[in-house]
């Protein structure tokens, strides 16, 4: 029996399915999750000492990769002054002048503990600034696990086939519309009928919670253009997006403001860090100033402020993203290259930065969550076992997005591609 396994049971006799989170059970792939001892670069140790190359990245929050000095050393030094105080510090300003210098749509931040608090957090925002009940969000997004955002979701909700969960209440799901990604007309119609009641529009810029599809050409921009109409606020949730596919995100790179922005992963470096933010006007409803009520005992915890500034600051060195991309687009275009070369129908995607998708499909592209429906999750399956035995750590769902980092060596993505290679001629 491996160390992992051993734990497995352990864990499943005190812990429900053995997971704090459902997704790392495996679920979507079958057999026994992987126990992680260390990470270090681009490379993760299981507990039974066996290395693999990281393409989760603790699921996007490792952009400079496993204990990057810059942040040990910082929470290091934090440490000796304390862990926690629930009174402000200077290093909470610190982290709220960065954010808001690199995400120019953010006048204001107001810092949490996870994506879904920051998701959350906007959402009722948004509907006490508007004073309307109803969101609008797309299916197979994923916005965290709070109820009005859990109804048709993608990421582990969808790969356990739970995208609507029960114990959220019908009144308040009825309250969240439910539209297809890249679906302009569809959108349009929607804001034509009931414009005047929507209070939001929550959308992953790129959707990277089934899997990874970019945003259609024309799609952000009627969104914004719908919101400016109707008066609903534009919240793009860039949990995931944010400070990887772009310094400033998906909105720099597809060059749409949103009007508030969400924003995790990255910002906490592996620590558990939120954000939401946005125009003054809005932000200035959130309680103390406003009557919108939110909050947090361990909120801007000083420990994760400055692991999350280290890698804000390290990111935001000269040609960081561009250095990333090209690792990302060697990596997708090597498995490409060898899939075509062995007849497996399979599309790849670089969403920017170091975010990606494999799509396992015979489809020309992928770009609607019908689309990622009809991709072949078994074929994933049998890849995504080959790769691990290779050395090779993909996200265990046919539903999720890829990461790169900086500390993935060009021989790291070599050896990626060739084992790749091997992977798939087992599945022809
Ligand atoms: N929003 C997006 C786009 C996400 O990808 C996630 C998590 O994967 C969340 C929100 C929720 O974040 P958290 O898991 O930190 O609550």
């Amino acid at each position: 029996m491996s160390r992992s396994e051993d734990l497995y049971s352990r864990a499943q006799k005190r812990i429900p399915g053995g997971v704090n989170s459902p997704v790392r059970a495996f679920n979507g792939v079958g057999g026994t999750p992987l126990f992680f001892q260390k990470g270090e670069g681009a490379y993760v140790y299981d507990e039974d000492g066996k290395r693999y190359i990281d393409y989760v990245g603790s699921w996007g929050p490792m952009i400079l990769g496993h204990n990057h000095p810059d942040v040990i050393g910082a929470v290091r030094k934090q440490l000796d002054f304390g862990l926690s105080f629930g009174a402000p510090t200077e290093v909470e300003i610190t982290m709220a002048e960065k954010v808001c210098e690199l995400v120019p749509s953010m006048d204001m931040v107001r810092m949490v503990n996870s994506g879904t608090e920051a998701t959350m957090s906007a959402i009722r925002l948004s509907r006490g600034y508007t004073g309307r009940d109803k969101i609008v969000k797309f299916e197979g997004c994923y916005h965290g696990h709070s109820d009005s955002l859990l109804v048709k979701a993608g990421s582990g909700a969808l790969t356990l086939g739970v995208p609507n969960s029960p114990g959220v209440p019908a009144d308040l799901a009825q309250h969240t519309i439910t539209l297809q990604f890249n679906d302009i007309e569809e959108v349009k119609a929607c804001f034509n009928e009931i414009g005047d009641q929507i209070a939001c529009v929550i959308v992953e810029p790129v959707a990277g919670n089934m899997n990874c599809i970019p945003p259609a050409a024309g799609f952000l921009e009627t969104l914004r253009e719908v919101c400016d109409q109707s008066g609903a606020v534009l919240i793009f949730d860039e949990v995931m997006t944010g400070f990887r596919v772009a310094l400033g995100g998906a909105q720099e790179k597809f060059n749409i403001k949103p009007d508030l922005t969400t924003l995790g992963k990255v910002i906490g470096a592996g620590m558990p860090v939120g954000a939401f933010g946005g125009k003054r006007e809005i932000m200035e409803h959130i309680s103390p100033l406003g009557p919108v009520y939110q909050a947090g005992t361990l909120s801007g915890n000083p420990v994760a402020m400055v692991a999350g500034l280290a890698v804000l600051n390290k990111i935001s060195e000269p040609d960081f993203h561009k250095t990333l991309e090209s690792k990302t687009i060697a990596l997708v275009t090597g498995i490409q290259a060898a899939a075509d070369e062995l007849n497996v129908p399979l599309v790849t995607v670089c969403a920017g930065g170091g975010m990606f998708g494999l799509f396992f499909t015979d489809q020309e592209c992928v770009t609607t969550f019908a689309d990622v429906q009809k991709c072949d999750t078994d074929k994933f399956k049998l890849f995504f076992h080959h790769l691990l035995e290779e050395g090779v750590y993909l996200a265990p769902s046919a539903f999720e997005a890829g990461f790169t980092s900086q500390a993935h060596s060009e021989e790291d993505i070599a050896f990626t591609v060739a084992a790749a290679k091997r992977a798939l001629a087992k599945l022809v």
